[in-house]
Parts: C-alpha cells; structure tokens; sequence
C-alpha cells in the first residue's frame, strides 16, 4: 500500500519518529533552481546550510552545483566534509567566535559577511597572522521589512543583524586601511518564509541606491548577496511541491541593477528542502477529551519545533487510513503546553498505530532537534535508500 508519495509498507518497519526525504523531489527542486537562475547571467545559488544539514542531503545539493552558506564553524565543517568546494562558500553571522574565524581562513573559503567594525578587525589580525588577506563583505541592514513572522525578519533596523546603511561608506572605508581584509561584496539578508516579490523588489531598490552612491564614490563592488528568504506553500505541500523560483529570479534579474561584471549570490534555504522531508511518526493514543479529541503521537516539539517556536503551520496527513476525516487536536509526549502539532485538523479517522505525516518538514527540522527530556534524536531516511 502506498499513500500519495509515500512508501507506507517500507515506512511501517522504521522506528519512529524519524524524517523521511523524498530525494527524487529535492532533485527536481535543484533542478528548476539551477535552470531558472541559468537563464541569467552572473547569478550564483548558494543553499543555506541551516535549514538542513543531513550528510546525505548535502551530498545531493553539492552534486547540483549550488556553493554553501554558512553561519557557523559547524556549518563550515559539514560543508567541507560534504565536498562543497571552498571557494563556493560563504560564511555570516553576528559573532563569529575566533577558531571560527581561524577555520574560514584555514580553508580560504570565498567570503566573510562581515556584520560589525570590531569584527572586521579581528578577522583582519587573525588572518595577518596567518599571512593571508581575507575576502569579505559588509552585510548591510537595508531596513526593508518582510511581511513575515515577527521572529524572522532580519533586516529591519531594530534587528540585531548587520551593519547600519549609514555606516556603509565609513566601513568600506575602514577595510580598505585594513592590509589583511579584501572589500569584495555587498551582503544582504531580510527574512524568511517570504512570499511576497514585492519585498524582494523593495530590497532590489536599496541596493540600487546604495550602488548609485558607491559610484559617486569611485567605490567598485565585484559582488552583491541578496541573502534568501523565499517562502514555500505549507497549505499545499502537494499542489505546490516546488516553489515558483521563475518569479524569484526574474524579479532580481528585472529590478537589481548590476553593474558590469559583477555576480548576484542567493543563498536560499528552506526553498530548496522544505517540501521534499516529512517527519514520520506513530499515534500513540486517541484521548477523547471533554469537547475534542486529541490524537497523542510519539513525536514531539524535540523533532519539530517549529509549531511551538513560531506557531508555524504544518499539513498533517494519516497515510494509513481511507476512513472519513475527523477533527482531532495533534500533540506530542513532551511536558509542554506548546508540544502541539495542530488545532482541530482533520485527519482520515485516526487509531492507535496509525502513522502520521507532518509535511514540508524538510527546512528547520531535522536540524532544530532537541534532546530535550532526554529523547533519542529523530533519523533521517532518504526515499532511494529505504
Ligand atoms: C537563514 C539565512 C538564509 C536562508 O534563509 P531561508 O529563509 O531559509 O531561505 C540565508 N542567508 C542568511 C545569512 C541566513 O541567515
């Protein structure tokens, strides 16, 4: 028997809870990537190493030729041991630790985002004493909002991240004193899960002001990261299993205004392996409450957090029963209010034993687990695999 996508029989024998990761489906989604983003010239597509860091995972996203972007010297290290290639990585964040920076300059990776002055001097020293000059870029604060959850936007001014627009010049200025730094790039990032092109468009006009003013300046970039943030459809995790990356692109390749030879870096995320995970899990017990009925599951907000971090809503789906759909209340074991998956969602009449597949759990899932209570950490199955 098989569910929609799912290999219910192979999935039955898996101790749960797990992630199952459709790989045909993430092949198809770095696919329509790298052919939209083809189409235009000087456009380079890393993936977010945050979203999803399973070896297996990467392996396939390296495969397609995207480079890797990373927040962390974790990430750093799963990036090179995925084989991404050095010079295909970028590495940001608010604070770098300095082994951290010691391991960017270890592996000549291609770009810091540099998000502070202090910073900018540390990763200065730190590479003088290696005898090497280090690429960065300024990741700017373009105060562009993205009409998302409050909790991930990122560049808007009350945020932590990034350098004021103001300070740009004064920065770039402080770089070029710098004998161990390189001024190479722009770095831009404003949120997640957006759906919206119009906040890309608006981000596209800052850069565009802030290019014009360069200019006026005699200041040359050679490269521009807009960051990613594109959002993918949780309600139709079916209908709409690859989000529609034509617009994306298309709206960057209209509305940014490149200058002569120079590259336009995305780094997106949850766009590229959102849809293709599930997280798998077994109904435990079907607790009739007073006014509702609560279908009680073996995985909990340590598997996924998302739902009580961000009140994020995720597609549930019995794929082993046809019967007709009830209203059930879905929580998990842990001994927490929040460790609750969904509200009143219908779901084909649910029993003991029956499995349950949270979807479009492939980008801040695996990754985000918890030992919390001390639970076992979920696995990850790839579908050719199992
Ligand atoms: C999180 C993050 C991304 C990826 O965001 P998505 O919304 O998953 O596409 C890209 N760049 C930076 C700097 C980030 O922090």
């Amino acid at each position: 028997m098989s569910k929609g996508i799912f290999p219910v029989e192979k999935l039955q024998s898996i101790q749960t809870p797990f992630y199952y990761y459709d790989t045909e489906l993430l092949r198809q989604t770095l696919q329509a990537i790298t052919n939209e983003a083809h189409k235009h010239e000087g456009f380079v597509v890393h993936y977010a190493i945050k979203a999803n860091a399973n070896p297996k995972i990467l392996r396939i996203i390296r495969e397609a030729g995207l480079g890797a972007d990373c927040v962390s010297g974790g990430e750093i290290e799963a990036s090179v041991k995925a084989g991404f290639a050095s010079n295909k990585i970028v590495y940001a964040g608010v604070g770098k630790s300095d082994w951290e920076i010691n391991l960017g300059l270890d592996q000549d990776i291609f770009c810091f985002n540099v998000e502070s002055i202090p910073e900018l001097e540390v990763i200065n020293e730190l590479a003088a004493s290696k005898g090497k000059v280090a690429h960065v870029a300024f990741r700017l604060n373009p105060n562009v909002g993205a009409h998302t959850h409050a909790n991930i936007t990122t560049g808007l001014a009350e945020n932590k991240f990034g350098i004021a627009m103001r300070d740009m010049l004064t920065v770039i200025s402080e770089a070029e004193k710098l004998k161990n730094v390189k001024f190479v790039g722009l770095h831009f990032h404003i949120g997640s899960q957006i759906l919206d092109m119009g906040d890309f468009e608006a981000l596209c006009n800052r850069v565009n002001e802030l290019q014009d003013e360069l200019e006026r300046h005699r200041i040359r970039v050679e490269h521009i990261n807009v960051g990613g943030g594109l959002g993918i459809d949780y309600a139709h995790p079916n209908r709409v299993p690859i989000p529609d990356f034509k617009s994306y692109f298309d709206t960057y390749a209209k509305k940014l205004k490149l200058r002569n030879g120079q590259t336009l870096h995305f780094e997106l995320g949850r766009a590229v392996v959102a849809q293709c995970g599930s997280l798998i899990t077994r109904t435990l017990y079907i607790k009739e409450g007073a006014t509702k009925k609560f279908a009680i599951v073996d995985a909990g907000f340590t598997d996924l957090i998302r739902p009580a971090l961000y009140q994020a809503y995720h597609k549930i789906e019995n794929i082993t029963s046809e019967d007709p759909a009830e209203a059930y209340d879905v929580v998990g074991p842990i001994c927490e209010s929040t460790d609750v998956f969904a509200k009143q969602t219908d779901l084909n009449r649910t029993k003991r034993g029956d499995l349950l597949a949270i979807r479009s759990a492939g980008a801040y899932g695996e990754i985000m687990a918890s030992q919390y209570n001390c639970r076992k950490l979920p696995l990850g199955y790839m579908s050719d695999e199992i």
